[in-house]
């Protein structure tokens, strides 16, 4: 029998959640975000999950696009980082993928690549990371070729950088200066929003909004769960109850004994540790359940397993199915005690764990 440590994913709430996107986004179509391997829930299954939902999807980069292809699926590809060389152009244009150019260097790979692919054009409304200067798009867009490149051009892209605050004045600043840049050219598309800018009331998505973690059941709004949202998580990583013993006041638990048991305590220990993605930096507290019961760990994450204070579940024993986050224990809750981001944890998830699939 395989070791029980799997990550269910369930595609009956990633289509759920892509449902909710697409009606957040209101007159814009969204494009389903499936990179770093759908967000470590596996890029055939998420993209192929939501075929006949998504008009088109969004991947980082060409070997990512490949691998919706090699599922069989045909709806464009959306490449946020454009290409990384002059020859990538042409599988571009043959296979239906549009990449996002954000520098002069991109744009004179383009004019000397013959008929040139469906492309956009990166805006840096503010985020500072990629992009054409709003002050430059009029020039850039001028050189284009007018008989080559300029009636490939499908729109423009930019990306916020703090939609995720409520509170912070940057994404209305970002939208202004996206506006007011590419309003020379009015037939063309439009594209912003990731997921939490879905979840801002009055925020323009334009023609294409590009939703990620939310299709993951992950939260894009500071402060908030995915399921406060409205999202269900898709991804349930699950760990069996190895072995349970019962602790003395003084006994410590695991590496450094950074914890030690001040009363009669039952423990268990749980097959899963960095080793399959799960952060090291999760400590004592950080909730787990067993059935349906919430628990929390204590100590440190080793590499192969954890520890769990079972005190709250009594009746856990030997081979229980441990939920370190899914449904009864929120992902973002999770992240919060390692320091982190649900992205940081799904994306982790190690080729170790096995990804079963159901809803599909
Ligand atoms: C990853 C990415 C998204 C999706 O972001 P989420 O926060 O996961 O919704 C959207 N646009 C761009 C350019 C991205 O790189």
């Amino acid at each position: 029998m395989p070791r029980p440590t799997v990550a269910r994913v369930d595609l009956d709430a990633l289509r759920h959640n892509y449902t909710l996107a697409c009606e957040k986004a209101g007159t814009a179509r969204a494009m389903a975000v499936v990179k770093a391997d759908g967000y470590g829930h596996g890029i055939a299954a998420v993209a192929g999950a939501l075929a006949n939902l998504a008009p088109k999807y969004a991947v980082a980069c060409l070997e990512e696009a490949r691998a919706i292809r090699a599922a069989g699926l045909a709806q464009p590809v959306v490449l946020l980082q454009g290409v990384h060389q002059p020859g990538d152009l042409a599988e571009c244009r043959e296979r239906a993928f549009e990449p996002v150019l954000h520098s002069a260097e991109q744009l004179e790979w383009l004019a000397g690549a013959g008929t040139p692919p469906a492309f956009w054009l990166k805006v840096n409304s503010g985020m500072n990371r990629l992009g054409f200067g709003p002050g430059d798009l009029l020039a850039v867009v001028s050189g284009l070729g007018v008989a080559s490149s300029r009636p490939a051009l499908q729109g423009f892209v930019t990306h916020f950088a703090c939609a995720d605050d409520p509170d912070s004045p940057m994404t209305d600043a970002q939208t202004a200066a996206f506006v007011s840049a590419t309003m020379p050219w009015p037939e063309l598309m439009r594209s912003v929003g990731n997921s939490a800018a879905h979840f801002r009331p009055g925020q323009p998505l334009f023609d294409w909004s590009r939703p990620g973690i939310m299709l993951y059941g992950g939260s894009p709004v500071l402060g908030k769960t995915g399921p406060e949202l409205g999202l269900r998580p898709v991804m349930r990583l699950e760990a069996p109850l190895m072995a349970t013993r019962w602790l003395k006041p003084g006994d410590s638990v695991g590496y450094g004994a950074v914890w030690t048991a001040t009363v009669e305590t039952r423990m268990g220990m749980v097959a899963v540790g960095y080793g399959d993605g799960y952060p090291r930096h999760a400590g004592t507290g950080t909730p787990a359940a067993v059935g349906g019961q919430r628990i929390s760990l204590i100590g440190r994450v080793s590499m192969d397993m954890l520890a769990v204070d079972l005190s709250a579940a009594p009746d856990a024993r030997t081979g229980d199915a441990v939920e370190l986050w899914g449904d009864t224990v929120p992902i973002d809750e999770v992240a919060g005690h390692a320091g982190t981001i649900s992205y940081e944890l799904m994306t982790g998830v190690t080729a170790r764990v096995p990804r079963l699939y159901s809803g599909n």
